[in-house]
This record gives structure tokens, C-alpha cells and sequence, in this order.
């Protein structure tokens, strides 16, 4: 159930909206066009007696142009721009409202949609390193002079459920979920921001921002699909990561487009994990992989492993070597993300010594895994991993 007040893109008749309506919500947000898949747009247009086509100039004017409002849309007739306006009917796209920059370049916004509340956002330059041995090595020597090479960090939920110990998001609590308008928002806006061309520039898109994908499943794969099919991003450079929500990772299985999967796994065996990821007491380490092995893998594609090294708890040479039995009897091919734990006020972990994540990755390497490590991006600005949180609206 949506807060009262909660923003919710998508104005056709679902069930949410006319839940918030009856709340005596008398002055919603506004009909936003935003976040509408093509089927819903055709139907708002149908409402303006406008044949399908005007709802593929929409979405392309929404995301290739990414035009922010209904008047700059010139390929529709002055007329039908101020019937749609005179009607409630405005593109509603969420913006930024506060940016923090960090030394090393990355930026983490406050994106906002009609009701103010924020959600964040973090965009890293030249990538954060984990993007490394998916397949598109290669790809970095082809990149052309003055194009842009970045990753983008996008949240799914304002707080999380899942309530694993060392992050601080889970602090939170779940708030609400977002519309897929709202996540689908945040890399247009940014996008906007960064003067990106897709096609020209590099982007990555990573769903491991604020929240669990997975339990917002369809509001999460609505704006993948926006993604993709308007505003054209690749499916192979997006990223989802999940705490292993198993019937979330048997969905995304059978999806025809979806982004790579990575799993939370952050221990080498079911004690650790529930210790750290009460979410193992559901869905033991087992389950998740054979759930994820169903995944129909697109060539040189892998499943990435996420490993939080926690100092002392996690990231001796003998879990490194548990690490590897999993990696090897997984069925799919699969390949070790490293992060070493970034702080956050009221948890109490310690961050690994640097010693320690070179040995633990050296490890696994000679072992034969692929294993990488993620740089920690944005730390002054409580950018990096499991740091967002503390500014929220
Ligand atoms: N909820 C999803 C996606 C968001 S979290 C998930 O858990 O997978 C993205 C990644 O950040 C996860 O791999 C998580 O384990 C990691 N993470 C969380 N808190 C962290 C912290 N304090 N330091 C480093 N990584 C953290
Ligand atoms: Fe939620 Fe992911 Fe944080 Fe766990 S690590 S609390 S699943 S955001």
C-alpha cells in the first residue's frame, strides 16, 4: 500500500490511484505521461481521438530527446498540446533537486518526483570497476575519442525490506516502492545532466542503489523495458542485484529482455550469511544459485557474485577457499565481485585491511575464479555501496 502522497507516475486506471483517489486525495500529482508503457500511451491517445503513432513521438520525444515537458513536443500539433495540458496531462519526468560532486568525480543526486520525496541516485565515471569481465573488455579500446564511459547507480525502492546488518539502507526500513516512471526517471534525468549520447557514450546502469529489485518486481521490469526499447541502453550493460529473492531471479529467467544478474551473496556458506543476511533463513545459499542457474545466459555472459568483505568476519583466506568450492560447483559460469565494507554511523563492522582484500581476491584468482574488486566510489559524499540513506526527504 503507497503512503498517502506517494507519487505515483502512471495515471491510468490501476488499482493504487484509485485507492489514493478514494483516500480523499483531491489534487494528485498530475497525469503523468512519464513511465507509461507504449500500450498505455496509446490509450491516453485514443482518448484524444490521436491514432498509435502519436504515442511512439511521445516516447521518443520523453526518451531519446528527453524533453521534460508536453510544450517542447513539436511533433505534435500545437492544438493537441494544450488539449492534453487543459486535461491535467504534463510529462512529469522526475528531476534532480540536490547534487552532491565527490573528489573522485562521481555525483549522487537527490531525484524527486511530484510529491518531493527523493530517492538517490549516483553516477560514477569510467565505471567502478566491477563492470570488469563482463565480457566487454574488448569494447574499452573501441571507445572513440570524447565519449563519455560511466556507470549509472539506480534505486528500486526508498529504503529496503531485507534488513541485512551491514547496510544502511536497510536502516531505513521500507518506505515505498517506486513506479517504474520513478525508476526509469532517475537515469533519464541523469542522463540529461551528463549530456549523454546513448550510442556515442559507454553507460553502464546498475538497479543497486536504494532497495530490493526484486521485491518491486514489476515496476522494476516496466522500467527496464523503457529503458531498452525508448531510450535505447543496452540490456547486456545493465546489471540487477538482488539479496536472492528466488522467486524474483525465476521471473527475470524467463524474461525476454533483462539486464545481468548479480546475487548478494556476501559469505561463503548459510551460518555466516544468516548471521549477516537474515533473508538466508527464507532462501538458503543453494537455492538462490540453482534459481539463478536457470537463467538463459547470452554468450560470455556470467552471473556475478557480490562478496561485502567485512573485516573478520567474512574475509579470511579459508572463506576465500569455501568461495571457490561454490564458485566451481555452481552450474553456470559465475565470476567474484569484491567490495570491501564502507562504513556507515550505527554498524558495527570493521572495514577489511587492504592487505586482507588483496589476499582474499589473490585467492580466489589462483583458484581460477575470476574475481574482481569494486573501487569505492563517492565515499565523502556517502556515495558508495550501502551508503545511501541519510538524505532522504
Ligand atoms: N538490494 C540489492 C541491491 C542494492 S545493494 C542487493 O542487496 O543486492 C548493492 C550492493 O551493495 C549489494 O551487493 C550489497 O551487499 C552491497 N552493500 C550493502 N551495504 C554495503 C556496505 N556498507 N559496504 C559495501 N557494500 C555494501
Ligand atoms: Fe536491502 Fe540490498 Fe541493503 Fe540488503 S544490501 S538491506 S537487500 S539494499
Amino acid at each position: 500500500m503507497l503512503p498517502k502522497g506517494a507519487w505515483v507516475a502512471p495515471t491510468m486506471p490501476r488499482r493504487e490511484n484509485l485507492v489514493r483517489l478514494s483516500d480523499g486525495d483531491a489534487k494528485p500529482a498530475g497525469r503523468s505521461l512519464f513511465g507509461l508503457s507504449r500500450e498505455q500511451l496509446t490509450a491516453v491517445m485514443g482518448q484524444f481521438r490521436q491514432p498509435a503513432y502519436r504515442a511512439r513521438q511521445l516516447l521518443q520525444a520523453i526518451f531519446q530527446q528527453r524533453i521534460a515537458s508536453l510544450e517542447e513536443v513539436v511533433t505534435f500539433p500545437r492544438s493537441l498540446r494544450k488539449e492534453m495540458a487543459e486535461e491535467g496531462w504534463a510529462i512529469a519526468r522526475p528531476r534532480i533537486v540536490e547534487t552532491f560532486r565527490s573528489v573522485d568525480g562521481t555525483e549522487r543526486y537527490l531525484v524527486a518526483g511530484g510529491d518531493g520525496q527523493t530517492v538517490e541516485t549516483v553516477w560514477m565515471p569510467e565505471g567502478d570497476g566491477g563492470e570488469q569481465g563482463d565480457g566487454g573488455g574488448h569494447e574499452a579500446a573501441m571507445v572513440r575519442a570524447g565519449s563519455q564511459r560511466a556507470t549509472v547507480c539506480v534505486s528500486s525502492q526508498v529504503g529496503c525490506a531485507v534488513n541485512c546488518q551491514f547496510c544502511l539502507t536497510a536502516k531505513l526500513g521500507l518506505q515505498r516502492n517506486l513506479s517504474a516512471g520513478e525508476i526509469a526517471g532517475q537515469v533519464i534525468a541523469v542522463l540529461e545532466r551528463q549530456k549523454v549520447e546513448v550510442g556515442r557514450d559507454r553507460i553502464n546502469l546498475v538497479f543497486m542503489g536504494m532497495g530490493e529489485p526484486f521485491l518491486n518486481y514489476g515496476e522494476f521490469i516496466a522500467a527496464v523495458r523503457l529503458l531498452v526499447n525508448e531510450a535505447s541502453l543496452a540490456e547486456s550493460r545493465m546489471t540487477v542485484s538482488t539479496s536472492g529473492i528466488v522467486p524474483g531471479i525465476l521471473r527475470l529467467a524467463g524474461e525476454p529482455v533483462r539486464p545481468r544478474l548479480a546475487i548478494s551473496l556476501n559469505a561463503p556458506n548459510d551460518a555466516i550469511r544468516e548471521a549477516i543476511m537474515p533473508i538466508t533463513r527464507k532462501w538458503k545459499i543453494e537455492d538462490v544459485i540453482l534459481a539463478a542457474a536457470q537463467l538463459p545466459l547470452r554468450p560470455r555472459e556470467r552471473v556475478t557474485f557480490e562478496y561485502v568483505l567485512l573485516g573478520g568476519v567474512n574475509d579470511g583466506l579459508h572463506h576465500a577457499d569455501e568461495l571457490v568450492a561454490l564458485a566451481r560447483s555452481a552450474p553456470m559460469p559465475v565470476k567474484v565481485n569484491l567490495i570491501a565494507w564502507n562504513p556507515g554511523p550505527g554498524i558495527a563492522y570493521t572495514m577489511p585491511t587492504p592487505e586482507q582484500v588483496a589476499a582474499f581476491q589473490q585467492r580466489l584468482i589462483a583458484r581460477g575464479v575470476p574475481a574482481f574488486l569494486r573501487r569505492p566510489r563517492g565515499r565523502d559524499i556517502y556515495a558508495a555501496c550501502g551508503q545511501l540513506k541519510r538524505t532522504v526527504a
